[in-house]
């Protein structure tokens, strides 16, 4: 029998990015044992590469922005299809969330009034975004964490160890969820089993309580701002413990990832570049962006320079820059421009800020682009324009969960941050995730709190599944000799390949077709993944156990993807090509039967009528059903 290090928890958050941290704080403070497990190394979660900013109506800037109208933006950006309530709690609570990051200790820049400052960001109709510089992930990370070590201080005081109610387990991957058999075999989440990146060793933590905050996806793509932990671990894990994903076709690619040097392609150029007056040109010079508003969002965008210009100091008069659409709507623009023939050199467009700000400015706002450009590309971003192009950037797909507590179908397991569906819709707002990281990490931590109270015993944890845990984790040591031997790092370069070609940012039927035979296919040979050596740090490994989980998540993308025949959001498809008002009435979840996917349509449950009353009838009309609008009427709206 292997050995395998023991830990007993209250409750164990898998994941130590914005969500983790916030849902770690909130259970500790509530009483529970936390443990923090994470895959890199402490602060080194992917929120702390988010550049732009945290969204929040805190009205700093423009005094006209309140909760009511972030929540409209919210929902227009994800074209309906976000789960209102979770948009709700979102809008209302994120001010408050920012503010307490303060009292944690963060140091957001000021207007010259001293208050936290907010800049404008895509879709947001006032400045919303509270940021430090272009480096906000690292300050919301930073404190955070400063918040976590004041809290174990305070246990020292209390208990003599710092570590009695919060504990940090890092490079410390999760594999397999376990669970009881109460409910009919339904079961309850009993604990997680992993392993030590470094020495390889295997860990169980037994606890009744599962947070994921695992964040995203977009490793399984080839051009991506996503780092090497982004490989759906926490999705995947959710849905071999029998809970459902949701809205898994929506996949967000950023406008502007870097195109060149090919070694740092996918690199995120930050969308505050266009914030702060940042303009799109095609190889001809034109602001090609004029050419793509569409109908939907034709009242408030501006349609020629002069009045986009002036917005930016008389936003009250003036209707906004198209540069400032949402992402979907200026990825799909710049990949028209290169289609046509109009990009720049390396499949890109222009970028141009240098002709719009004296370079003190650029270098005071854009600190982290102008040097990422100068260190990466050798460009001056004061000087030179930019060449950018789409990446795979965000997924609005995940574990679906009920928006008051963050809980999951399967009791004991919960999930926050990018992981978790609904909130976004079709189509994530920049600045959105890091709010909804604080707002649904806090919702999570007090939602576990909750279940915890209420349990009569404690789940146990069956041995065989322990054994079954570990005996998977080791297969790949085994097949090594084997003729049918799979690379690891050859089959994540084909599946990289193959979601980018077919499932990427524009859609056909045929394509996704091909595609899911490219992954069944890569399934198969999965089975062969092998690796040579021992368990000690052994990248190798690692990839050979992250690849099931990309596989599996792959397969919901493109099978969800290829059921909806629609384009909304983050789903473009070239083969039907209108948004279609059915299917905004229409959810397709992902369930996993024996590691199987199943796809089924679920209703949308219809809007709350008090917040439907906050939108126009005409602005409906462009995403509702005529019956639908009927009964709003009737409703006298
Ligand atoms: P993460 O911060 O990614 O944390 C995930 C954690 O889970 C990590 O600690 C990881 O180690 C751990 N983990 C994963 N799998 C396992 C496993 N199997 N076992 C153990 N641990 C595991 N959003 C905004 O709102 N504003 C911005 O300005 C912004 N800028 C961005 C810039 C860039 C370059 C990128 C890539 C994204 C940006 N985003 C921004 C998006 C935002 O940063 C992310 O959506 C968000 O940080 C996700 O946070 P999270 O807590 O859900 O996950």
């Amino acid at each position: 029998m292997v050995e395998i290090e023991r830990h007993e928890y209250d409750v164990v958050v898998i994941g130590a990015g914005g969500a983790g941290l916030r849902a770690a704080i909130e259970t500790r403070s509530q009483g529970l044992r936390t443990a923090v497990v994470c895959k890199s190394l402490f602060g080194k979660a992917h929120t702390v590469m988010a550049e732009g900013g945290i969204a929040a109506s805190m009205g700093n800037v423009n005094s006209r922005d309140d909760w009511q109208v972030h929540f409209r933006d919210t929902m227009r950006g994800g074209k309906f299809l976000n789960n209102w309530r979770m948009a709700e709690l979102h809008a209302k609570e994120a001010p408050q969330r920012v503010w307490e990051l303060e009292t944690y200790g963060a140091l957001f820049d000021r207007t010259p009034d001293g208050r936290i400052s907010q800049r404008n960001f895509g879709g947001h109709e006032y400045p919303r975004l509270a940021h430090v510089g272009d480096r906000t992930g690292l300050e919301l990370i930073r404190t955070l964490q400063q918040k976590v070590v004041s809290l174990q201080q305070e246990d020292h005081a209390e208990y003599g160890d710092y570590e009695a109610r919060i504990k940090v387990f890092q490079e410390c991957t999760v594999t397999e969820l376990l669970k009881d058999s109460a409910g009919g075999g339904v079961g309850r989440i009993s604990g997680a089993f992993g392993y030590w990146r470094e020495s390889g060793r295997f860990v169980l933590f037994q606890a009744p309580v599962v947070i994921l905050a695992t964040g995203g996806i977009g490793k399984s793509f080839k051009v991506t701002s996503n780092s090497w932990e982004y490989t759906g671990d926490g999705h995947a894990l959710a849905l071999r413990a029998g809970a459902s994903l949701i809205n898994m076709e929506f996949v967000q690619f950023h406008p502007t990832g870097m195109v060149w040097p090919p070694s740092v392609k996918g690199i995120l150029v930050t969308e505050s570049v266009r914030g702060d007056g940042g303009v799109l040109r095609n190889s001809e010079g034109r602001r090609f962006m004029f050419d793509y508003i569409p109908e939907v969002f034709k009242d408030n965008y501006a349609d020629n320079e002069d009045e986009a210009d002036r917005w930016y100091d008389d936003p009250d008069n003036n209707r906004r820059p198209p540069e400032l659409l949402p992402r979907d709507e200026v990825a799909r623009a710049i990949n028209n421009e290169v289609k046509e023939g109009r990009g720049s050199q390396h499949g890109g467009v222009f970028l141009d800020v240098a002709t719009r700000l004296p370079a003190e400015k650029i270098t005071q706002r854009l600190p982290s682009m102008y040097h990422q450009f100068k260190e990466l590309a050798d460009v001056d971003i004061t000087a030179e324009s930019m060449e950018v192009g789409p990446t795979c950037h965000y997924v609005m797909g995940g574990v679906e969960v009920e928006p008051d507590t963050a809980a999951s179908r399967v009791p004991g397991l919960f999930a926050a941050g990018e992981v978790a569906g609904g909130m976004h819709g079709s189509n994530r707002l920049g600045g959105n995730s890091l709010s909804d990281l604080l707002v649904f990490g806090r919702r999570a931590g007090a939602g576990a709190a909750g279940y915890v109270a209420g349990l009569a015993a404690r789940p146990e944890i069956d041995q065989s599944d322990v054994d079954a845990a570990a005996r998977r984790a080791q297969h790949p040591f085994e097949d090594s000799a084997s003729t049918v031997a799979e690379n690891p790092y050859g089959l994540h370069s084909e599946l990289q390949q193959v979601m980018n070609d077919l499932v990427g940012i524009i859609r056909k039927g045929e394509e996704m077709r091909d595609a899911l035979e490219k992954l069944r296919d890569l399934r198969v040979r999965a089975e062969h993944l092998a690796v040579e050596g021992n368990r000690q740090f052994n990248p190798g490994w690692h990839l050979a156990l992250d690849l099931r989980n990309m596989l599996l998540v792959s397969e919901c993308v493109a099978r969800a993807a290829l059921l909806r025949t629609e384009s909304r959001g983050g789903h473009t498809r070239d083969d039907h090509p209108a948004m279609d008002s059915q299917w905004r009435r229409k959810l397709l979840v992902c369930a996993a039967v024996a590691e199987r996917i199943d796809v089924v349509e679920q209703p949308q449950e219809p809007m709350r009528e008090d917040l439907l009353t906050l939108f126009k009838l005409e602005e409906l009309r462009k995403y509702y059903t005529e019956d639908e609008l009927a009964e709003v009427q009737v409703k006298g709206h």
